[in-house]
Order: C-alpha cells, then sequence, then structure tokens
C-alpha cells in the first residue's frame, strides 16, 4: 500500500486516458492526461505546489504567512489548499466573470476572496495587477508576512511541469508520442511539458491550442500578437508572452471555437464518460486538429485540466449558453 504524506504528495502521477472515439475517428491515439484527478481537481495543483516550495526556500514565505496571487480560479484552489497545509493563509484576487463555482470553493477554503472587473492587463484594476498592489500592501501588514505568487512570470510555475507532468508523459507513453497540443493561460503547462519533451525528443510537434480572443496563435504563426474573437473557457486565452512563454518555440499552432469545442465536451461526457471543462474540451478539440494534420497512426496527448463540475451554472446551463449564442445540446433543454 502506498500511504501519501500530505496534499502535497498526493499531486501528480495521475493517468493518461486514451479517448477512444476521437482516436477512431482521426486514426490517431489520442489521450488526455487527466489532471482533473489532482487533489485540489486541477492542472494548477502542480504550479502551486512549486511557487509556495520555492517561496519557502528563498525565504520569501514561512508558515504563518500568506500568499496572494491573481487567478481565473484554480491556481488560487490550488494555492489555498497547499497554503492550508502548512499553516499559510491566502488571499485570492478573481475576475467576477468567472464561475461561482470556483468562487464559492475559495470561500470554502477560507481564501479571502476579492473580485475585480475583468479588464485587460494594461488596466491597473486588472486582476494581476491588484494582487501584486495588495502583496506589497499585505507584506507590510501581516504579521506572518506576505508573498506575491505571481503565476504568470514566475517560472517556478514552468519547471513543475519539465520536472513533473512531462517526464510522466514520457513515461506512460513509453517515449512513443508524436504530438503533444494544449491551450495557454500561464503557459506553464504548454512551456514546462514543450521543455521536456523536446529534452528527450527534439522531433515531438509541441503545438499551442488557442481559445478564440487570445492573441498568441498570431504570435506563434505571425510573430505578432493579435487578437480577434472571444471565448466563453476560463483559464484559458493570453495576450501577451509571460516569463513562462518566453525562450521557448513551439511547432505550430491551432485555433479552435466554442462552437467546436463545447459538442466535444458533451461528446467527452457521453462517449468516454469523462465530465471536464471547458479548457479540456478546447484542448481535445485542439488535439484532433493536430491529428488531422499529422495524419493516421500518431499518438497525440494533451491535458484534461478540471471538471465540468466546476462550471455547472455555464457551460451546463441552457440560458447562459443561449445568452451567448452558443448552440445548446437537446438534453440540456429538456
Ligand atoms: N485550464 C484551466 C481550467 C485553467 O484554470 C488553466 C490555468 N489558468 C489552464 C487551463 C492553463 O494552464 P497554464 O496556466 O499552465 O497555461
Amino acid at each position: 500500500m502506498t500511504i501519501m504524506n500530505g496534499f502535497a504528495d498526493a499531486i501528480g502521477n495521475t493517468p493518461l486516458i486514451k479517448l477512444r472515439k476521437v482516436s477512431e475517428r482521426t486514426g490517431c491515439t489520442i489521450l488526455g492526461k487527466a489532471e482533473f484527478m489532482n487533489p485540489g481537481g486541477s492542472v494548477k495543483d502542480r504550479a502551486a505546489l512549486y511557487i509556495v516550495r520555492d517561496a519557502l526556500e528563498r525565504g520569501a514565505l514561512r508558515p504563518g504567512g500568506r500568499i496572494v496571487e491573481g487567478t481565473a480560479g484554480n491556481t488560487g484552489i490550488g494555492l489555498a489548499l497547499v497554503g492550508n497545509s502548512i499553516g499559510c493563509k491566502s488571499t485570492i484576487v478573481i475576475p467576477e466573470t468567472q464561475s461561482e463555482e470556483k468562487k464559492q470553493t475559495l470561500r470554502m477554503l477560507g481564501a479571502d476572496l476579492v473580485q475585480v472587473p475583468a479588464v485587460p492587463y494594461k488596466d491597473p484594476n486588472n486582476y494581476v495587477r491588484v494582487s501584486e498592489r495588495l502583496a506589497n500592501e499585505l507584506a507590510e501588514s501581516e504579521p506572518g508576512g506576505a508573498v506575491w505568487a505571481n503565476q504568470f512570470d514566475n517560472v517556478a510555475n514552468r519547471r513543475a511541469h519539465f520536472e513533473t507532468t512531462g517526464p510522466e508523459i514520457w513515461e506512460q507513453t513509453g517515449g512513443r508520442i508524436d504530438g503533444f497540443v494544449c491551450a495557454v493561460g500561464t503557459g506553464g503547462t504548454l512551456a514546462g511539458i514543450t521543455m521536456a519533451l523536446k529534452e528527450r525528443n527534439p522531433d515531438i510537434q509541441c503545438w499551442l491550442g488557442d481559445p478564440m480572443g487570445s492573441a498568441l496563435y498570431s504570435w506563434i504563426t505571425t510573430g505578432e500578437l493579435k487578437s480577434s474573437g472571444s471565448s466563453i473557457s476560463e483559464g484559458i486565452g493570453q495576450g501577451r508572452v509571460t516569463a513562462n512563454l518566453e525562450g521557448v518555440s513551439f511547432d505550430g499552432a491551432v485555433q479552435v471555437t466554442d462552437e467546436e469545442s463545447l459538442p466535444m465536451l458533451y461528446d467527452l461526457i457521453s462517449e468516454e464518460g469523462l465530465l471536464l471543462g471547458g479548457s479540456s474540451a478546447i484542448n481535445v478539440g485542439a488535439a484532433v486538429k493536430m491529428a488531422e494534420a499529422l495524419g493516421p497512426g500518431h499518438t497525440i496527448v494533451t491535458i484534461l485540466c478540471d471538471s465540468g463540475q466546476r462550471y455547472t451554472s455555464k457551460l451546463f446551463n441552457a440560458e447562459f449558453l443561449r445568452s451567448k449564442n452558443l448552440p445548446v445540446p437537446s438534453w440540456l433543454d429538456r
């Protein structure tokens, strides 16, 4: 029997699941890394753990201190849980547009939740900018001190995936992997896994799967940051080259619209028994596009980031989908 020594030890070593229907349809082997099975429920547990460990090692954080971060929710959940497990408090700044389920989870975990309007990074009221200011203020006033996690530009984030997720994928596939593709929020997952895979075999194709409204597809394909359209997906899409993306080059990029990813999301439930969030569906949609581009016979890995339970009020709510002019599956209308 294997016994995990607390929350941190239970992070990682997630299953790699064959997605049978999309594999059949494309003639490729499409595999999803089940990051929703991490103890905090998302891929961001890994980054949260590495960021907290790095802060402890640098002496920037000690037990009794406070972790401050701007997040779409999942990093905050990971940080609050890692924090609780070592006696640290957390303050989480979140755009008010993010799902109620994630906000409620953060409240339940004891995090101090600060909601701000969803405005671009250049606006001083942007959630990332507010979290940096708050961290500076709290560092002065908190008896135990405070640290800003800074997931976008703190490369402890991508190191988590370079040292754990990437090597796990290599081991689980026995090195028989032709392509990797996933979406970017901070870029920690895509960059860290790309670095790990390329180190083992530089021929592995590492691609970005971008939602509409993100500027990275055009950055990779034309060298220019430009965006158009929008997406209801949470936690992904980026308008700048974060420190986590810097210095890593990618072999390609595909865009996936909500109109393409939502049917995928519902098929994954009914065909595979996998209840996932919107970014996972964008990722699987991107893996299908990669499979079509590479041709049959290839093995492609992507990330299943979090669970659909975090988005009941949005992705599984006919009224919400209708308000965004998105297709409503008939079973949701029953
Ligand atoms: N999917 C979800 C649901 C997320 O919360 C995030 C993180 N914001 C991502 C994907 C993207 O991961 P990363 O920050 O490593 O790019």
